[in-house]
C-alpha cells in the first residue's frame, strides 16, 4: 500500500515527489511512462526559470530533478497508469501491464499532449514530415525550408529555434496577431529567414510515399491559394490535458472536471474527492509554466502530508 501514488513525472510530479519524501512520507511511487522531466524536455530554449542562469534546453533544466528526489526515497516506476478508482478510503491504480496498486492518496500530474490542428493530411503524414517537436526533429531539416503552424508562445519560440537550423521558416497562422509574449514576438520578427504567412487556413498537407512534400494555404482575405513546397511541417496549436486515468467505466471522471476536461482543484490542489489531488498543466487555470507546475507539486505534497496525518 502506497502512501502516495504520483501519476506523471514532469515538474509537478517530481516536485511533489521531492516534498512528499523529504516531508516524511515513506512509501511514495511516481509512475511515468516515458522519460522523467515532462513535456518541457522537448523545449529548445528556456530563459524564464528563476535562477537558471544561462539560456538552456528543457532537457538540461530537468536533468537533475529525478536524482534529487530519489535521494529522499522517491521510487520511480516506468509504467502507464490506465485507470484510478476509489473504494472507501483506498485508491486502486491499474497499470498498462495489468497490475494493480493500492494507495492512500493520489496526485494526478499528467500534464498535456500536443493538439492536432485538424487539417487534411495531418494524420496521414504525422511522423513522416509532420512533427510537434522542433528539438527532436529540426535537425532533419538542416539547410531546408519548413513550415510551422500556430501563433502562440510555443509556435513563435520554436520558429526562432528552427530558423537557426533551417534555411527558411514559413510561420503559418490563421490570424495576423499572436498570443505570445511581446519579447517572443520581437525575437521572431528579428529573424530574417522567418516569413509570416498570416490570415490563412491550411487547405492540405500533401506528399508521397517518402513523406511530406508541401502544403497549400488559402487566404482568408481574398481566397487565393499559395503553395509552400516544404519537406517538413511543425504543428504548435496548443495542448490537450491527459486526464484518461481518471475515466471510469461509465464514462464519467473520478472527480469534477471542466468542459475542457481540466481537473477542478482548490488552492491546495485538492479535487472534490478526498485524497485525490491534481497539479500542473492538467488542472484548471494552469499558467502552463514549469515554475507554476513545480509550485503546484509542492503545494499538493504539503497538503497530502497533512491529509494522511
Ligand atoms: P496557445 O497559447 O493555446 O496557442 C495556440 C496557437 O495555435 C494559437 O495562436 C491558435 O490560434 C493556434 N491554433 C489553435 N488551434 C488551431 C488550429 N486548429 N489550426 C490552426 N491554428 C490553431 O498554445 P501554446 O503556444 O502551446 O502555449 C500554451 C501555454 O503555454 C500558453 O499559456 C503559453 O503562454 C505557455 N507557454 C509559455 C512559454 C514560455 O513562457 N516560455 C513557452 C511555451 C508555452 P489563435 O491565436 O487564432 O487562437
Amino acid at each position: 500500500m502506497l502512501d502516495l501514488a504520483i501519476i506523471g513525472g514532469g515538474p509537478a510530479g517530481l516536485t511533489a515527489g521531492l516534498y512528499a519524501t523529504r516531508g516524511g512520507l515513506k512509501n511514495v511511487t511516481m509512475f511515468e511512462m516515458g522519460l522523467p522531466g515532462g513535456q518541457i524536455t522537448g523545449s529548445s530554449e528556456i530563459e524564464n526559470y528563476p535562477g537558471q542562469g544561462n539560456v538552456m534546453t528543457g532537457m538540461e533544466l530537468m536533468e537533475n530533478w529525478l536524482e534529487q528526489c530519489q535521494r529522499f526515497g522517491l521510487k520511480h516506476e516506468m509504467n502507464q497508469v490506465s485507470k484510478v478508482t476509489k473504494e472507501g478510503d483506498i485508491f486502486t491504480l491499474e497499470t498498462a501491464d495489468g497490475k494493480k496498486q493500492e494507495a492512500k492518496s493520489v496526485l494526478l500530474a499528467t500534464g498535456s499532449v500536443p493538439r492536432r490542428a485538424g487539417f487534411q493530411g495531418e494524420d496521414k503524414f504525422f511522423g513522416r514530415g509532420i512533427s510537434t517537436c522542433a528539438t527532436c526533429d529540426g535537425f532533419f531539416y538542416k539547410g531546408k525550408e519548413v513550415a510551422l503552424v500556430g501563433g502562440g508562445d510555443s509556435a513563435l519560440e520554436e520558429a526562432v529555434y528552427l530558423a537557426k537550423t533551417c534555411s527558411k521558416v514559413y510561420l503559418v497562422h490563421r490570424r495576423d496577431t499572436y498570443r505570445a509574449a511581446p519579447s517572443t514576438i520581437e525575437h521572431m520578427k528579428a529573424c530574417e529567414n522567418i516569413e509570416e504567412v498570416t490570415n490563412v487556413d491550411i487547405e492540405e498537407v500533401y506528399g508521397d510515399n517518402m513523406g511530406v512534400t508541401g502544403l497549400k494555404v488559402k487566404s482568408k482575405i481574398d481566397g487565393t491559394i499559395r503553395d509552400l513546397p516544404v519537406p517538413g511541417v511543425f504543428v504548435f496549436v496548443g495542448r490537450d490535458v491527459l486526464n484518461d486515468p481518471l475515466k471510469q467505466d461509465d464514462g464519467t471522471f473520478l472527480c469534477d472536471t471542466n468542459e475542457q476536461g481540466e481537473i477542478i482543484v482548490d488552492l491546495r490542489m485538492r479535487t472534490n474527492v478526498p485524497g485525490l489531488y491534481a497539479a500542473g498543466d492538467v488542472r484548471i487555470d494552469a499558467a502552463k509554466q514549469v515554475v507554476c507546475a513545480s509550485g503546484d507539486g509542492s503545494t499538493a505534497a504539503v497538503n497530502i502530508i497533512e491529509y494522511l496525518g
